[in-house]
């Protein structure tokens, strides 16, 4: 789960849920930014879902597109629930590279 860099506590999954658009520290209210580390493995895991999960069972069960846009969203909902789980936070904003 996140610490926030500001007051050293750490986020709950619910509080990190929450605040996931806005990244508030729900203790301190100072606002927080995904490490660049962090927003790599978000990428890199969206990437992974799409191409590990979507695209296999779309060519096994040759989806209409309204079902795979049914998982597409359901894929959403669960990169949601595990973001917080490598989400990492930094005071400011900081470059990719
Ligand atoms: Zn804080």
């Amino acid at each position: 789960m996140p610490i926030c860099q500001n007051c050293g506590k750490q986020w709950t999954w619910s509080q990190t849920v929450k605040t996931i658009f806005k990244l508030k520290c729900p203790y301190c209210s100072k606002k927080q930014y995904e490490s660049a580390s962090s927003r790599w493995k978000g990428s890199i895991l969206s990437v992974f879902l799409l191409l590990i999960i979507l695209l296999p069972l779309n060519i096994l069960f040759n989806f209409s597109p309204a079902a795979a846009l049914f998982f597409g969203f359901v894929i959403v909902v669960i990169m949601l629930a595990l973001y917080p789980f490598f989400l990492t936070l930094s005071n400011e904003k900081e470059p990719y590279w």
